[in-house]
């Protein structure tokens, strides 16, 4: 019979913290566009008898993002002396935190299609990042701008069994990180990476098999291609009674293979030691009680309540939950509308569909979370119709920024949602056109929709359509 394997894959992410200034100096933290080399100094670049100073942003930072990951806070923890010699770490070092992290024990929820699931988190701790090397024809460039850049790195435990969990694990820490503020991740700017170890394991058998890591990995569809790339390989080895070796590989985007880069044998031997130019971290009860309170709800949270409360679909939650200032902006605009789900219908399908169009950010958004819920609250007053609505006055506001009654006001909209003024016309209509009220008039009521038709047209598509078809039903009921 055919051996059945099953992966299992953990994952350790870098997050870079989105704080000021850097992890132990006071160097930007924002470098990018900058010219090489210029946002660094003499504690960045490891120049002897220089101290390092613990930024307390970026604790706090990581301290949230622990807790919004249910970890577990010590009362202290330390940091610690990853020593390596390579051209992109002036210091000779990394500081990192080893065996006493900021945070351990932690975990979240992705929703698969099976259903819920949970991923154990180890630890999330923190450290600075090194500079970045370009291999060019001549040489080697340096650039260490980037040298000593807060990070986060969050550690998962073996939890995950495809591509498609470690996909939704790492979307689902981006979406958490991003709405508690600890780092912006965007992977387009290098500020969230993935490391994968992954291993196989013939199915029911409870031993892990030997793991491979795959570093570096700067976008869910390269994760997702070298998890599956790496299914693949192990597998055919395995069959080919092959052993596995632990070691670590580099994925290849362009080949689309991952390829050994050192084993096991030649690993490193970090030498890790506490740092001793730094003190001990001490995190205080009252300060943490304080943080927790402050942390926003979260993604999912967030989503089942809209389902659940305002009746949204799964699909209609998840886009409103992506971030939080489009779920905040929902909010706001529901509770002027008093009708969640047209506000939820309006915001992804109008809203975000416009600014989709037109490359721009909620933040660039002119229409506020007000005039979006007091459109609504026009259309379901029956004040002015789902397609002048949707059409004519959503295009202006989106364009000027005004309120859709400002807007009605000045492109002389509002009497044609006025019912004396809707009766005139229809009056106008039906006495211009004689021969279709005789039709009516012999039992071909089908034809209201020609006085339809010709009211929206007259009216440019501004009249309430219940209100047209009612009035027209009681002026032609009349001639009969
Ligand atoms: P290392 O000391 O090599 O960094 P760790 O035990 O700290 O290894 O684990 C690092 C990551 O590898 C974690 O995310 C963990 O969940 C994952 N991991 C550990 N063992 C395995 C395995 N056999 N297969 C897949 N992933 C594993
Ligand atoms: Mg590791
Ligand atoms: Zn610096």
């Amino acid at each position: 019979m055919k051996t059945i394997y099953e992966v299992v894959i953990g994952l350790e992410i870098h997050a870079q913290m989105s704080t000021k200034t850097k992890m132990f100096c006071r160097c930007d933290n924002d470098s990018f566009n900058k010219e090489p080399n210029i946002n660094t100094c003499e504690i960045c670049m490891g120049f002897p008898g220089t101290l390092p100073c613990i930024n307390k942003e970026a604790v706090k930072k990581a301290v949230i993002a622990a807790l919004a990951l249910h970890c577990v806070i010590p009362e202290h923890s330390k940091f610690d002396r990853k020593n390596y010699f390579y051209p992109d770490l002036p210091k000779g070092f990394q500081i990192s935190q080893y065996d006493v992290p900021v945070s351990l024990k932690g975990w979240i929820e992705i929703e698969m299609k099976e259903g819920i699931k949970k991923i154990g988190i180890t630890r999330l701790h923190m450290e600075d990042d090194a500079g970045k090397l370009t291999h060019a024809p001549g040489g080697t460039l340096c650039d260490y701008n980037r040298s000593g850049t807060p990070l986060m790195e969050i550690v998962s435990e073996p939890d995950m069994h495809s591509s498609e969990e470690a996909v939704a694990y790492a979307k689902e820490i981006q979406k958490i990180l991003r709405y508690v503020g600890s780092s912006e991740c965007d992977m387009e700017k290098g500020m969230m990476r993935f490391d994968i170890n992954i291993s196989i394991r013939p199915k029911g058998i409870k031993e892990f098999g030997i793991k491979v890591e795959v570093k570096n990995l700067n976008s869910f569809r390269s994760l997702e291609r070298a998890i599956e790339y790496e299914i693949k390989r192990q597998t055919e080895a395995v069959e080919c009674g092959e052993r596995i070796i632990q070691e670590t590989r580099g994925w290849d985007d362009i080949k689309g293979v991952t390829e050994s880069q050192r084993t096991k044998e030649e690993a490193q031997d970090y030498r890790y030691f506490p740092e001793p130019d730094l003190p001990p971290l001490i995190q205080k009860n009252e300060e943490i009680e304080m943080y927790k309170k402050n942390i926003p709800e979260l993604p999912r949270a967030k989503k089942k309540r809209y389902e659940q409360e305002f009746k949204l679909s799964d699909e209609e939650a998840r886009i409103l939950t992506e971030e939080l200032d489009r779920a905040l902006f929902f909010e706001h605009a529901a509770t002027i509308s008093k009708d969640p789900k047209k506000t939820a219908q309006f915001m992804n399908s109008m809203l975000l569909g416009h600014l989709n169009e037109k490359h721009q950010s909620l933040g660039e958004c002119k229409i506020s979370p007000e005039n979006l819920g007091k459109l609504i609250l026009l259309i379901n007053n029956g004040k002015i119709s789902h397609n002048l609505a949707k059409g004519k006055i959503f295009t202006a506001m989106f364009e000027t920024g005004m309120s859709a009654e400002e807007i009605m006001e000045e492109k002389g909209l509002e009497e044609l949602s006025d019912k004396g003024a809707l009766e005139n016309l229809a009056k106008k209509i039906i006495a211009e056109n004689p021969k279709i009220v005789e039709q009516y008039k012999n039992g071909k009521t089908t034809v209201i929709g020609f006085f339809v038709g010709q009211m929206m047209q007259k009216t440019k598509g501004a009249a309430n359509p219940k209100m047209v078809q009612d009035i027209l039903k009681e002026l032609l009921g009349a001639e009969t």
